[in-house]
């Protein structure tokens, strides 16, 4: 190759770079090499079979026209896959392409793992996963042992069918997105899917979280090898990413938008959890999360109470494999399901209590050692909204007045406790201030509120069956 080849050459690379920006550049072009010109064709070379489809599918116009404004001669852009061997200066073209290596070869090159004797499969599935480059899975987390209730089942018979999937199958629903509130079964589903998947040895499932993704191409990018790491995620037949939400900065999205746009269009299959659905990924751009929302969108809500019993139950039959003395009553399975209502998390943290209890005093599990043991746990119900209607039809069927009566000016004493009692409700279960419950019960002064709710709270101190039926009147209004 003459050097005013090479010179023209770093011209086109020049125009390119300008065009395409910096980021794309060198994503895509930064290792293609001028093999020489020949007549009216260029001929470059990239290292790997990925990338020259890449870039004929979707910049050789583009590198044609760069070409052509150097020098109008050039009507052809040849591309072919160069070896890894290191090209001596002037080593002849090579126009044959080479066999593209494994995707173990490329994971390990990106990943810097030691080399391995045989292949993957010989490995046990989770080192297998983590030398290459995928986040660690936890052995609990798999189908066998994921509770189906109410709240989830389209979401799990979705990631089994995608588990279950063999290469070459036609891709149902790509991108299988889920989300769904903290603790409800997310990661617990994802890595189920890796789990399964691995198992088999057809598949290669990488299960990331979204900051091991953003951690792998910034070590990537210092080591200089962010295309291998490109190639080898898109070597991937199923790629796992969790807690999308966490996927921050500009370059991080056009990467992740690259590869996710590279696999879906490979019919790769990709899964994603986030923690809300792709239209509320404030973030990310419009066109990132159209093709999010372009696959299956599945929601799964919070845990009910049968579920919680369930995977309770099962947690402790687990434990009782490495614990034999730790027995649970089903009256304190169910207390705990009944009151700890938030999310699998916390059930976890009750059961691990009771464990390490059990584990140190050897007291056996009762009613009494549960409630002491997970009472911060429980979780006060959310307050219900209490509407000042609802008190007023509430109290008006209560002392058989009508609501009217309750409203009117009239100062019988029938309707004078009732009103007083309504007014007392008002002030005690919502947040509405003096004068606005005055004007609700038919246009009075706040004074006139504040000497009922007074009034009131005087007498229950005194009169317990007016204590009663007060705190009756509360339980029936927080439970319509
Ligand atoms: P997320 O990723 O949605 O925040 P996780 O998958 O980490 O939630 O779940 C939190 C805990 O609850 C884990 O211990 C998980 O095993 C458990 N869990 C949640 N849903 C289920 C389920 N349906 N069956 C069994 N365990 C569950
Ligand atoms: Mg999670």
């Amino acid at each position: 190759m003459t050097s005013l080849e090479q010179e023209r050459w770093s011209r086109v690379k020049g125009r390119l770079k300008a065009e395409v920006g910096d980021d794309i550049f060198s994503s895509w072009f930064a290792r293609m090499d001028l093999e020489g010109v020949e007549k009216d064709t260029a001929r470059l070379s990239v290292p790997t079979r990925f990338l020259k489809s890449w870039i004929q599918s979707h910049y050789s116009d583009r590198v044609l026209r760069c070409w052509q404004a150097e020098e109008h001669g050039v009507q052809r852009i040849e591309l072919t896959v160069r070896t890894a061997a290191i090209k001596a200066p002037q080593a002849k073209p090579r126009v044959e392409e080479q066999p593209e290596p494994s995707r173990e070869q490329k994971i390990e090159k990106v990943v810097g793992a030691e080399p391995r004797l045989s292949g993957a499969a010989a490995l046990p599935v989770s080192a297998a996963h983590e030398a290459s480059g995928g986040s660690p899975l936890d052995p609990r987390l798999t189908f066998d042992t994921f509770v189906v209730g109410r709240s989830n089942t389209l979401t799990h018979a979705a990631a089994k069918q995608v588990a279950a999937a063999r290469r070459g199958d036609l891709v149902m629903f790509n991108p299988l997105y889920i989300h769904a509130g903290v603790g409800l079964g997310k990661t617990h589903l994802l890595q189920a899917i890796t789990w399964a998947g691995n198992a088999t040895g057809d598949r290669k499932v990488l299960y990331l979280t979204a900051e091991r993704f953003m951690y792998g191409f910034v070590s990537a990018l210092k080591n200089q090898n962010a295309i291998a790491y490109k190639e080898a995620l898109r070597g991937i037949d199923v790629l796992v990413i969790d807690d999308l939400q966490f996927l921050t900065g500009k370059n991080m999205q056009a990467e992740f938008c690259h590869t996710l746009n590279a696999l879906i269009d490979a019919g790769r299959q990709v899964v994603i959890a986030a923690d809300r659905p792709p239209a509320d990924l404030e973030t990310l751009d419009d066109r990132v999360r159209s093709r999010l929302a372009g696959g299956l969108v599945v929601e799964m809500g919070p845990l009910g109470e049968e579920l919680r019993f369930e995977i309770l139950k099962n947690r402790v039959l687990a434990a009782r494999g490495h614990h034999p003395g730790f027995e649970v009553p089903d009256t304190v399975v169910s207390y705990i399901a009944k009151s700890v209502t938030h999310n699998g998390r916390d059930l976890e943290g009750a059961l691990n209590r009771l464990l390490a209890l059990s584990k140190l005093s050897g007291q056996p599990m009762t009613m009494e050692v549960a409630e002491r043991e997970v009472r911060d746990l429980i979780r006060p119900q959310e307050p219900k909204r209490v509407k000042i209607e609802d008190i007023q039809r509430v109290v008006a069927r209560q002392y058989n007045v009508s609501r009217s009566d309750l409203l009117s000016s009239r100062r019988t004493a029938n309707v004078v406790r009732p009103r007083q009692v309504a007014m007392y409700l008002a002030k005690t279960l919502t947040l509405r201030s003096l004068p606005e419950i005055g004007r609700r019960f038919g246009g009075r002064d706040h004074t006139t509120v504040l000497h009922a709710v007074r009034k009131i709270e005087n007498l229950l101190g005194n009169d317990t069956a007016l204590a009663d039926e007060v705190e009756a009147l509360k339980r029936q209004l927080q439970m319509e």
